[in-house]
C-alpha cells in the first residue's frame, strides 16, 4: 500500500521566477502559501543544466536565498533544486550556479535530456545507483514526454533498493501528461513512498492538488 508523505497542508515541487520559469516571485509565493493554509514548502527551481539547455534566465544570485527569511507568516519555507538527468549513464545536475542544496529532486525533461529515449530506463537505473544519497524523490515519473519506453518494473526494483520516493505530480496530472496505465503500474510495485506536489509555475496550481489525492484514494492506493 503507497504511503503518502506529505498531507495538503506541505509542497516540495515549485518554481519562482528568481531562480527558474516559475511566473511569481519566491515573495509572493510565500505570501499565498499562507493564505491557502500551507505549512511548509520547498522551493525547487530548474538545475543550471536544464537553464543552459532551455534558456530561461535566473534573475537573482544563488547565494542571496542566504540573506532571505520569510517576513509575511508561519510557513515554513525551504530551498531545493529539481535536479536533471542528463544522460544514459545516469550522470546528473542538482546544482544552481554552482550550488548544491540538501533537498534534490532527480527529474528527467525532454528538452534537457537529449539522449536516446528508449534507454531512458537504464539511464534512471544508473542515476539512481550513483545518486541515491542525494535524492530526496523522483519527479514526475510515466509523463508523456519522456516515458514512452521507460520499463516500470526494472525501475521500481531500484527504488525499492533504496527506498527512493516517487512523486505524484498535479501539474501533469491535470494536463493529462502521463502514461496513467504505466504510473498504477508502478504505484502498485513501489515499496516506498509518495510524495504528492503542485509542480506550481502559477499561484493557482497550488489549487489543483487535491486531485492527486482524490485519484490515489480512489484507485485504493492509500491507507
Ligand atoms: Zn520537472
Ligand atoms: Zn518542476
Amino acid at each position: 500500500m503507497v504511503k503518502v508523505l506529505n498531507t495538503i497542508h506541505e509542497d516540495y515541487h515549485m518554481h519562482s521566477m528568481n531562480y527558474s520559469d516559475g511566473m511569481n516571485s519566491i515573495d509572493e509565493i510565500v505570501q499565498y502559501a499562507g493564505k491557502i493554509w500551507l505549512k511548509k514548502i520547498t522551493i525547487t527551481d530548474h538545475s543550471q543544466f536544464a537553464e543552459d539547455q532551455s534558456g530561461f534566465a535566473k534573475k537573482n544570485r544563488r547565494s542571496s536565498i542566504n540573506r532571505w527569511k520569510n517576513i509575511y507568516n508561519d510557513v515554513e519555507v525551504s530551498f531545493g533544486v529539481e535536479g536533471d538527468l542528463i544522460d544514459e549513464e545516469g550522470n546528473c545536475c542538482f546544482d544552481i550556479q554552482g550550488k548544491e542544496p540538501e533537498f534534490c529532486i532527480l527529474s528527467c525533461h525532454n528538452e534537457v535530456y537529449t539522449w536516446d529515449l528508449k534507454n531512458i530506463t537504464q539511464a534512471y537505473i544508473n542515476a539512481i545507483h550513483k545518486y541515491h544519497d542525494k535524492i530526496k524523490f523522483i519527479g514526475h515519473m510515466c509523463n508523456l514526454s519522456t516515458a514512452e519506453h521507460l520499463d516500470v518494473e526494472a525501475v521500481a526494483k531500484v527504488l525499492n533498493q533504496y527506498q527512493i520516493p516517487i512523486e505524484l505530480n498535479c501539474s501533469y496530472l491535470n494536463t493529462q501528461r502521463m502514461y496513467f496505465d504505466k504510473m498504477d503500474k508502478l504505484l502498485s510495485l513501489i515499496e516506498a513512498w509518495v510524495y504528492v506536489n503542485s509542480d506550481m509555475h502559477t499561484l493557482n496550481d497550488f489549487n489543483l492538488r487535491q486531485e492527486w489525492f482524490d485519484y490515489i484514494k480512489e484507485k485504493g492506493f492509500m491507507e
